[in-house]
């Protein structure tokens, strides 16, 4: 499914992330960036140890944000490891500290000249934060971003699984739906008496 964002185009794909050929992929990494499970787990072992000894010299990143490195034997030539939030009750500043992981992964691809860049589902798998919730918060997020950034030409979300990938879908599909008009509602008049 891909859709057009001004000058942008915005992409889902059911996939493995680390299989794609944009210039950047993001990982799904934790705050000490030296290595996990999951999407980091397959990022690291695919892309092979030069990845991790980049890691070590960057000192962590804190959930929101997000720092970059070379993508070592991965075809993209660069990896943005960004840090989602650990999804508690929703109470905790879960939504916006996603949104932050999505638009300052998007920000780092901007200051580094990256026109094409691959997320995953950040946050959805081992830090638990409900996928359809997470899908809006991330798709809207990118949305906004291309909509004021011209620079960055594609993103594609690899979605793993055919159900990841239903659900992104169906969330794209309502957040491009045309605004309802702004027609006033028909005036009542009937009057009781
Ligand atoms: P987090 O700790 O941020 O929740 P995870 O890596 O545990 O990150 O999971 C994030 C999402 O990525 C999950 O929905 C998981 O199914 C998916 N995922 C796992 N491996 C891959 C992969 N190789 N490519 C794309 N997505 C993946």
């Amino acid at each position: 499914m891909r859709v057009r964002i001004g000058e942008s185009e915005l992409e889902l794909v059911e996939g493995d992330i680390t299989e794609q050929t944009t210039e950047a992929i993001v990982n799904a990494a934790n705050r000490t960036l030296l290595g996990g499970g999951g999407v980091d787990g397959a990022i690291h072992r695919a892309g092979g140890p030069r990845i991790m000894e980049e890691c070590r010299k960057l000192g962590g990143c804190n959930p929101g944000d997000a720092k970059i490195t070379i993508g070592g034997n991965l075809a993209a030539p660069y990896v943005i490891h960004a840090v989602g939030p650990v999804y508690r009750d929703g109470k905790h500043h879960e939504a916006d500290l996603l949104a932050k992981t999505y638009r300052r992964s998007l920000e780092v691809a901007s200051e580094n000249n990256i026109e094409t860049i691959s997320f995953p589902s950040i946050s959805t798998g081992a830090y638990g934060f409900p996928i359809d919730q997470a899908a809006r918060i991330a798709l809207s997020t990118v949305i906004d971003y291309l909509k004021s950034n011209q620079d960055i030409r594609l993103v594609r979300f690899v979605l793993y699984g055919r159900k990841a990938f239903d659900v992104y879908a169906n969330a794209l599909e309502e957040l491009m739906k045309p605004p309802a008009t702004e027609e006033e509602p028909e005036q009542v008049s009937e009057q009781a008496d």
